[in-house]
């Protein structure tokens, strides 16, 4: 299990970079490592291969799994997931980046329970670019006013977006989340991180200028189906 996973990183790892020479791609991407429904023992494996960005997505694995492994010196967890609002406290203490705010509320109260002995909470703003009824996410015409809304909060850092494109045609709302990008950096010049692309469709993402692509089943294998799991 530990060799299957550092083999899946450096072969992540060098197709990565491989692409990205081959289109000549000049943005800077990180891999995040999506641990969900995954042991931690798994995470420990990456992290002994170099890996240091991982995804969750249920607020009870991110607590259990960042208390279990918290002797790592700088592990960096992202909560990329759905947030109700009764889990805010956990995130606010657990989290190093969340990819998921789409409700002011939600980012109001993380600001507040954010621990003041941390460094601010690094937020992406989560758009709903394939405009899915049943998909989390703000319509792109909602952006620029959450973002003046969350730029003002203490304890949180506005870094960027993030998208899940339905499965199929992401290529066209890669690229509408790429003018969305260049919007938002006009009024935060910070907030150029990019967080898009799976598994699935990575190359296409880097394409269209990711700065954090998210692989779980190319690095960590098959999961067995959760609950809200595609
Ligand atoms: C599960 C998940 C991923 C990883 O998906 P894979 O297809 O296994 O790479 C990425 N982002 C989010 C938000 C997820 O929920």
């Amino acid at each position: 299990m530990t060799n299957n996973i550092a083999e899946a990183l450096k072969s992540a790892y060098n197709a990565i970079t491989e692409f990205q020479t081959k289109q000549q791609l000049s943005q800077q991407s990180r891999l995040i490592a999506v641990s969900k429904t995954k042991p931690a023992s798994s995470v420990a494996a990456a992290y002994q291969a170099g890996q240091r960005a991982f995804g969750e997505n249920y607020v009870q694995e991110l607590v259990s799994k960042a208390t279990e492994l918290q002797q790592l010196a700088d592990i960096e967890w992202h909560f990329i997931g759905p947030i109700q609002s009764n889990k805010t406290k956990d995130i606010a203490q657990y989290a190093d980046w969340v990819h998921s705010i789409e409700r002011l509320k939600i980012a109001e109260r993380l600001a507040a329970q954010r621990p003041a002995d941390k460094a601010p909470l690094r937020v992406l703003l989560q758009i709903n670019i394939s405009a899915e009824e049943s998909k989390s996410g703000i319509k792109p015409d909602e952006l620029l006013p959450l973002a003046a809304a969350v730029a003002k909060l203490p304890q949180l850092q506005l870094k960027g977006l993030m998208a899940i494109p339905q499965p199929g045609n992401s290529a066209e709302a890669f690229e509408q989340m790429q003018k969305l990008s260049l919007q938002l950096q006009q009024h935060y010049p910070d907030a150029k991180e990019l967080s898009m692309g799976m598994s699935d469709d990575w190359q296409q993402a880097l394409r269209f200028g990711s700065t954090m692509i998210r692989l779980g089943t190319a690095i960590f294998g098959a999961r067995e189906t959760h609950s809200d799991d595609r």
